[in-house]
Parts: structure tokens; sequence; C-alpha cells
């Protein structure tokens, strides 16, 4: 007689039936399998309290955590729906309809505008659960609208990228997305306003290839897959194994690419130092308030924490 089987198994199953264990209330992360309960994890801000692996997170999440209070999020401009009535095994209508009740958002992108320890800046966040964080019409159209509220409040554009490239079902639109984003970029630079790029897990592909890699300072967050072609398909086509880490943010720094690797936690101390020193503005003294969400390093020298290879934006 097997007592694990036989024993075991039915007394735990009649200890936990009739308990309620929704599963929502428990998220395992992908990176290491273990199981954190959904309320450390949302004010863990979706890091792994385990292996510290940063997992994916949509722009309410990163809103919530870079401004210090309210935010305005910003009405984006629409985009023509379905222009070649694409059809793969599905029709691309309905793709969009089910990424947008999963999603509650209308396409990839979310724009928000307030402040970050005092100081005015929009935030553009690319959802990678709505389609793979696909560039559509629509992302153009949210880049520039994003891009012309930064001119329009004299603030700085702040953009997390996720995606897996280009949106297929919109074919050769959704490549001309990555010539609009690049004006758009430039817009800012003809001010001159400072746009900076935080490379999230994944970005790859379109998108990488266009205002992913055009910002001032190009900030990556730990273990970030950044690539344009994926590990996998070169490894096909090569023939050859890849180094360790190929590709993720720490090989990037290593070989130039970027300029910083900034942990979650301290994303809005960074980015409210960098904004500081681009906008020319003294630090801003911590109010009591920012003072417990901060540990009060926003009050550190400016040039402090962005020492080497960060200069104000020339056109
Ligand atoms: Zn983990």
């Amino acid at each position: 007689m097997n007592w694990l089987t036989n024993v075991a198994r039915p007394r735990i199953k009649s200890f936990f039936s009739g308990r309620e264990t929704p599963d929502n209330l428990w998220h395992k992360c992908t990176n290491c399998g273990e199981m954190v309960f959904h309320r450390d994890i949302k004010a863990k801000q979706y890091v792994c309290p385990a292996c510290d692996y940063h997992m994916k997170i949509g722009p309410e999440e990163r809103f919530e955590a870079l401004f210090d209070g309210d935010f305005e999020k910003l009405t984006l401009p629409q985009a023509v729906p379905d222009p070649l009535k694409f059809r793969d095994k599905s029709r691309y209508t309905e793709r969009i309809k089910d990424a947008r009740n999963k999603t509650g958002q209308d396409d990839v992108f979310e724009v928000a505008t307030g402040q970050i320890a005092s100081q005015n800046a929009v935030v553009a966040v690319q959802n990678f659960k709505f389609m793979g964080g696909s560039l559509g019409m629509a992302a153009g159209e949210a880049i520039l609208a994003a891009a012309e509220k930064a001119v329009e409040l004299h603030a700085p554009l702040v953009l997390f990228t996720a995606s897996g490239g280009a949106r297929m079902q919109e074919g050769i639109l959704s490549l001309m997305q990555m010539p609009r984003s690049t004006i758009a970029v430039q817009m800012l630079r003809d001010v001159p306003l400072p746009y900076i790029v935080v490379l999230t897990d994944p970005t790859s592909g379109g998108v990488t290839a266009s205002y992913a890699m055009l910002g001032d300072v190009q900030i990556a967050e730990p273990g970030a897959l950044i690539a344009f072609t994926g590990p996998r398909v070169i490894e096909q086509t090569i023939r050859e194994k890849l180094p360790e880490g190929f590709q993720r943010a720490e090989y990037l720094l290593e070989h130039g690419m970027i300029d910083m690797i900034v942990h979650r936690h301290e994303m809005r101390d960074t980015l409210a130092r960098l904004i500081g020193l681009f906008m020319n503005q003294p630090d801003q003294p911590a109010t009591p308030a920012q003072d417990e969400a901060t540990s009060g390093s926003v009050s550190t020298p400016v040039a402090a924490g962005v020492s080497g290879g960060v200069a104000p934006p020339t056109s």
C-alpha cells in the first residue's frame, strides 16, 4: 500500500476542500516557481521576493509606482480598424476584441501625465499582454500623442517598451510606425526635451529598431531580453550555440548598447534624478509623504546616481 497516494493525498484534499483558494490569490513566479501571495507581490511591484525576477507588468502598475499621486490618462487617437481585412487562424478584429477584453485597454499603449518627485512628466507604457505589445498604427498614434503632450507641457517623455515587434496583421502599415515614431522622438529633440527609454522584458523586432533605441538615456530592467531577432531564430540560422546571457540587459550593458540597468524598486528615484538633471532643476526637497516612499534618496545630489554617459540632449 502506497502511503502517499492512499493516505496522505486524500487527507490533504479533504483539508483543503471547502476552502476558498482562487487561483488569482497566488502568483507563481515564471522564473523560479515560487508562489507569492497577491498582496505581497503587488507591494513588491511584481518583483519575485525569492529570485528577484522582474515579472511583466502593465501601465496601471507602472503609473502607480512612478507618479507622486494622481495622474491623468491621455485620450489616445483611434486608428483605422483592420485596414487589410486580415485573417489568419482567426480574424484580426476578433484578436483585437479579445485583447481589449483581457486588458481593458484600447491598444498596446497607455499614456499618462503627472508628477515624478514634483516634476512634470509624460509616461507612456506598452503592455505586452495586449497582442504581445505589437507595434501597429494605434501604437504609432499613441507615441506621437505622447510626444506632442510632452512638448505642450514642456516635460520629459519616459517610455517603457515591451514588445514582440511589428503587428503582422497590419502589414506595411505597421512597419510605417517605425519612421513615424522616429519623427515623434525628433519632435522632442527639436525643443529639446529629454526622451528616456526603459527597456523591459521583452523588447524586440521593429520596436528595438526604432523608438526603443533612440532614448537620450537607455535604461533596462534586470534580465530583460532586448533584441532585434530573438536568440532562438539566430541559433537556428547560424547553427551555433549563443553565449550565456546573450541579448539580456546585462550583456547589452557590458557591450555598450545601453546606459544603465535599474532595479524596478529604484526606477522612480532614478527617473526623478535624471529628469531633475535634464530639466536643470535643483533637487526637489522630498516632502514628508515622499520621504517614506523614496527613503529620501531623491534629495541626494543629482550627479551621484547618474555619473558618466549622460549628457543633456543636443539637437
Ligand atoms: Zn522567482
